[in-house]
């Protein structure tokens, strides 16, 4: 039987429809949050993923600026910016967009945020927030997962949940929201051993590996929850044959664009999975969806001695 299809442009519509209202609710009482998004260089990937970002924050309703430095940025000129944006009241939320250029130490700058604006999630003080399961910001892409695991109705507690990848920006956080949220947790890297046997372990099984279609329906138990988390542009046709065969509305796009996108998880995964997020329109969507929802959350953190708000 075919996978159950995790729409993850349907829920995160739901997450900027709830944060637009709360942001209306906050305007009354004459407070508009605000997200400041630092894109430094020419980074056309970065400015795809920026442009975005600010579509977003209009659309919802909130303040937004972006801040434009130049390639030859220094660390000292971004830490000046950060402190500065640190500083403004009318600021809720900095998003550093990564990578930042080479001369530049980007852990300084990122540990130079504030966390109480640090919306990305990516601050110590965040991760040890969340890890003490203290209130405190969450990184946006495995927040929306588990959004997503909890608007679709699928039971966490009790589970076991397999997470292959254990970057600092999702597969370590996704597995402690999981931890938190009462599953058995096992966290999967390159070096893990037998990784097919430890996936088909998974009820519910995430992949935030950066591999097109490496986790194939023998990594699967029938019938368990799939979450592809990986975005892989695809550009060679053998590639495209080996994932979209036949598919045809994907063979027009490809030849339209010269490219497509794939996860980490290959399309077939879909045939033994109970459910599954598609891509794209899986989690991609939830990731945007959630930095609204964290500038609005560190807004009501922040300013909750100013306003009676929940
Ligand atoms: P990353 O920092 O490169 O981490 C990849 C992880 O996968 C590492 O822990 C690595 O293990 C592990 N890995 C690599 N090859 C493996 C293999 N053959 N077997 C088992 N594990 C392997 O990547 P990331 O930033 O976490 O991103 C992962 C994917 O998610 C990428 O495709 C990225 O584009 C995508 N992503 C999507 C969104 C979204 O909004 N949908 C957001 C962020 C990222 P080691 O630690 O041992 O090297």
């Amino acid at each position: 039987m075919a996978a159950r299809i995790l729409d993850g442009t349907k829920i995160a519509s739901e997450i900027r429809a709830e944060v637009a209202a709360e942001v209306r609710a906050l305007a009354e009482a004459g407070m508009r949050p605000g997200l400041a998004v630092v894109l430094v260089g020419h980074n056309p990937a970065s400015e795809i993923y920026v442009r975005g970002k600010v579509k977003s924050s209009e659309e919802v309703g909130l303040y937004s600026e972006k801040h434009t430095p130049p390639e030859t940025a220094t660390t000292d000129e971004l830490l000046a910016l950060v402190e500065d944006l640190n500083r403004r009241d009318e600021i809720d939320g900095i998003l550093v967009q990564l990578p930042l250029p080479p001369q530049v130490d980007s852990k300084k700058v990122l540990l130079a945020v504030d966390p109480a604006k640090d919306v990305d999630g990516f601050h110590p003080m965040n991760v040890g927030f969340l890890s003490t399961q203290r209130p405190g910001l969450v990184p946006c892409t495995p927040g929306g997962v588990m959004e997503m695991l909890r608007r679709c109705g699928i039971a966490v507690a009790g589970k076991d949940a397999v997470v292959v990848g254990r970057s600092d920006i999702v597969g370590k956080p996704m597995a402690m929201l999981l931890i938190n949220a009462n599953a058995t947790v096992t966290v999967c890297h390159s070096k893990t051993h037998d990784l097919p046997a430890v996936c088909r372990r998974a009820d519910i099984l995430v992949a935030a590996i950066g591999r097109a279609g490496m986790i194939t329906p023998d990594f699967v138990k029938p019938g368990a929850t799939v979450i592809d988390v990986g975005m892989n542009k695809i550009t060679a046709r053998a590639d495209f044959e080996r994932f979209f065969k036949g598919n045809e509305k994907r063979e027009q796009a490809f030849a339209k664009n010269g490219s497509t996108l794939v996860g980490d998880v290959h399309p077939e995964v879909a045939e033994v999975a109970g459910a599954l997020t598609p891509v794209p329109g899986g989690v991609g969507p939830l990731t945007i969806a959630m930095l609204m929802s964290n500038t609005m959350r560190a807004a009501k953190l922040r300013r909750r001695s100013a306003v009676a708000i929940g």
